[in-house]
């Protein structure tokens, strides 16, 4: 293998740098669930839930996951509707579908087993480069290197690499930086303590340069600009959405929900909405302009034409804030008391007071605390 050139380390620097991260990971890794085995299902799916969450926030999900499909077969033979309730609160949906999709795939193609080829497990559905190095790595030993923004991070400022590290060429040098770096003899541990270091030492803020076991490599701290890396990427621009939302509640406290489409080609009756409210069971939604409550209500007199919809009163209930990568919501809840709830075909009738009972998004969660605060403090009139 050629010589790192961003790192410039020799034969004996680079045994010394792997041995000193090694011996640190090994003495103060954190004791995380997934680091107490080696069956591929369990760090495959704390791979997948860790893409997009942090590491506390997924510890409970992670549990509660595995209890109630505890091998690849219980996940690949279970509803997806449950699938998806059980991972509601963490949010990118897409992680859970494709995961369940994967591990049919791992049933029906790989007898139930997690390839052991890169070829093979970058064909499961929702596996990039970045999740099937570490699994393969972690579970079966194999010479992959990791590489996100986590690590790259690191290999940054290891190396003092400034401009966008997403640039192709910079990322591809960085790979190779990963790949070399490597320490063969125990890939899976290895992997670990990069992205440890990451995680603990080397954090986007901050860096504890002075705890960190490689300093003396580090050309981004001998320089005094590790803090500053890696540099800025330039920011999307925010993108204003706002949407409003009819929560129906009848006299016995249910609420109507929407159900998401069976597949994403699908229309829903909603299809106004961002995918981010109707892939999930949602309150009819739409996007709105000025008058939101007129235009809501000309939505739900389409979405349901035969219902005696004149007496609705819309009562607005608090605004309600979500971001979503460049996107900015605010939804205005609006709270409609009826006596029946009107039939919409698939929709499903649940407590507004606990709306767990299906898989829901953080958004509608917060449309239905507003919309109980507005029913608690407006009386219903007889
Ligand atoms: Fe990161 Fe500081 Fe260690 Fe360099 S010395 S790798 S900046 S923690």
């Amino acid at each position: 293998m050629r010589e790192c050139e961003s790192t410039m380390l020799n034969g004996r620097e680079l045994a010394t740098f792997r041995k000193q991260l090694l011996n640190w990971f090994h003495e103060f890794r954190r004791d995380l669930p997934w680091r107490r085995t080696r069956d591929p299902y369990r760090i495959w799916l704390s791979e997948i839930m860790l893409q997009q969450t942090r590491v506390v926030a997924a510890i409970p999900y992670y549990g509660r996951f595995l209890e109630r499909f505890r091998d690849v077969r219980a996940l690949a033979a279970a509803p997806q509707e449950e699938i998806l309730r059980a991972w509601s609160g963490l949010g990118y949906y897409s992680r859970a579908r494709n995961l369940q999709k994967a591990a049919q795939q791992i049933v029906a193609k790989h007898s139930g087993q997690f390839p052991a080829r890169m070829e093979d497990a970058l064909a499961l559905p929702g596996i990039g480069d970045y999740t099937a190095a570490a699994i393969l790595s972690i579970v079966f030993g194999e010479k992959y290197a990791v590489l996100d923004g986590n690590v790259a991070r690191v290999l940054a400022r290891l190396s003092a690499i400034r401009g966008d590290l997403r640039e192709s060429l910079r990322w591809q040098e960085l790979q190779e930086t990963a790949d070399h770096l490597l320490d063969p003899e125990s890939p899976g541990d290895w992997n670990q303590a990069m992205m440890e270091l990451g995680a603990t030492l080397c954090t986007p803020k901050s860096p504890q340069c002075l705890l960190c076991p490689v300093a003396q490599f580090c050309e981004g701290r001998k320089l005094g600009i590790a803090e500053s890396l890696p540099e800025k990427r330039k920011k999307r621009a925010t993108v204003e959405v706002t949407l409003a939302a009819g929560v129906f509640t009848d006299e016995k406290g249910q609420t109507l929900l929407l159900p998401p489409p069976k597949n994403t080609k699908e229309k829903t009756s909603a299809d106004h909405v961002p995918t981010l409210v109707s892939k999930m069971w949602h309150f009819p939604t739409l996007s709105v302009g000025a008058e939101p409550a007129a235009h809501l209500l000309a939505f739900l007199r389409r979405l349901m034409p035969e219902v005696h919809s004149h007496r609705w009163r819309l009562i607005p209930s608090g605004k309600v804030r979500h971001a979503v990568t460049y996107r900015a919501i605010t939804l205005l809840p609006f709270l409609i008391r009826v006596r029946k709830l009107p039939r919409i075909r698939g929709a499903r009738q649940v407590p507004l007071s606990d709306i767990s009972g299906l898989p829901v998004s953080n958004l509608t969660r917060k449309v239905a605390r507003s919309a109980l605060a507005a029913a608690a403090s407006v009386p219903a009139k007889n």
